[in-house]
């Protein structure tokens, strides 16, 4: 055991003197040593800081486990909040019934548009007919 003798160390947020001397994550960007409280808090913080997350859409910010992960159909990047969910999904459904290009209530038969066409969802027969024509 070494006997230390040197100048008493005090929490860098609340001042206290340290018994035991906690050290701060690099990623606080607090100098120094902190006491077991303040440290806590901090720890604490920071969690909620990495558990929490802006929806990519609103921008509000929620709890992660709150927010929904896009379909991978939608090829979004982020999270998203379960109303801009659902509203993006009612979208996505209501761009599957209908012909992206005329807008025309798809029947059993849609066509899927090709990746070059930069079409989103699918199209009615008609269309797809005059896209393949423009492709030739
Ligand atoms: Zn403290
Ligand atoms: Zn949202
Ligand atoms: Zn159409």
């Amino acid at each position: 055991m070494k006997f230390l003798s040197r100048a008493p160390v005090y929490c860098n947020i609340c001042n206290k003197e340290l018994k035991h001397k906690h050290r701060p994550k690099k990623e606080w960007n607090i100098e120094g040593f902190l006491c077991a409280e303040c440290h806590m808090d901090k720890m604490r913080e920071f969690f909620e800081g990495t558990m929490t997350q802006n929806c990519v859409k609103c921008s509000v910010k929620k709890k992660i486990t709150d927010l929904w992960e896009p379909r991978w159909q939608w090829e979004m990047e982020g999270l998203l909040c379960k109303d801009c969910f659902d509203k993006k999904e009612k979208d996505f459904t209501a761009k599957k019934e209908f012909c992206s290009m005329c807008g025309a209530k798809l029947g059993f038969f849609r066509y899927n548009p090709k990746t070059k066409w930069k079409v989103e969802g699918q199209l009615c027969r008609k269309c797809w007919d005059s896209h393949k024509e423009h492709d030739k």
